[in-house]
């Protein structure tokens, strides 16, 4: 019988503090990554072969150089990526951010095999995986939400107890409250929450607690 037990790892990496995901189904002998900071490719396939599983899909949550810096690793190895398209130009040619990155980073672009957008159901690893675009933080930024898991991993457009930057190209605030209020928080309140930077918190926490965006 089939006895869903997905594992949800997750690794703070270089060089700025950004977190990469594996959601790892031992049933099905599969992962996905979801975002890939500077080593996030050489921690996947560690992860992958701890657990003998093989990786089936990179999702970059959004276009910050952060987020994607391994992502061309992870195509080059055949392995399918997933953005959305609002986000296209930063995974085309990421070195347009290098002013807003750390000095001598050699910024490889990211060919997305799949553009994903708000609505669309992505069936991985058994499980319904739904896409939720949660524009502000960037234009592209999307959170993957897994309702049999109750989780939901954002990218960079909530924190715990704070919310992603609106002051960079692409960002603004009124749109983030909006993302927040009709994406996030309307998510069940019992909803783990696995943002880009920082520890998890859970969207009832996020409600009564988040001084930039009240629930
Ligand atoms: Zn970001």
């Amino acid at each position: 019988m089939f006895t869903p037990d997905m594992i949800i790892e997750s690794q703070e990496l270089p060089p700025i503090g950004t977190n990469a995901f594996a959601l790892i189904e031992p049933s099905l002998k599969e992962c996905v990554i979801i975002d890939a900071p500077a080593e996030a490719y050489d921690w996947a396939v560690q992860i992958a072969q701890e657990h003998g599983c093989s990786i089936v899909a990179l999702i970059l949550t959004h276009g910050h150089w952060d987020h994607i810096l391994d992502g061309h690793k992870f195509a080059t190895a055949g392995i399918p990526t997933y953005g959305h398209r609002d986000d296209s130009e930063m995974f085309a040619s990421p070195s347009k951010m290098a002013s807003y990155a750390v000095p001598g980073l050699e910024l490889i672009e990211v060919p997305i095999r799949h553009w994903i957008g708000g609505g669309d159901q992505l069936d991985l690893l058994g499980t319904n995986m739904e896409i939720r675009h949660v524009p502000g933080h960037c234009p592209g930024n999307v959170l993957v939400y897994l309702a049999r898991e109750q989780a939901a991993i954002v990218g960079d457009v909530i924190f715990a107890g704070s919310v992603g930057r609106y002051d960079l190209p692409g960002g603004d605030f009124s749109v983030l409250e909006k993302s927040i209020k009709t994406q996030v928080y309307t998510l069940p309140d019992d909803t783990a929450i696995y943002p880009g930077h920082g520890p998890a918190t859970s969207v009832a926490r996020e409600k009564a607690h988040n001084p930039f965006v009240k629930g």
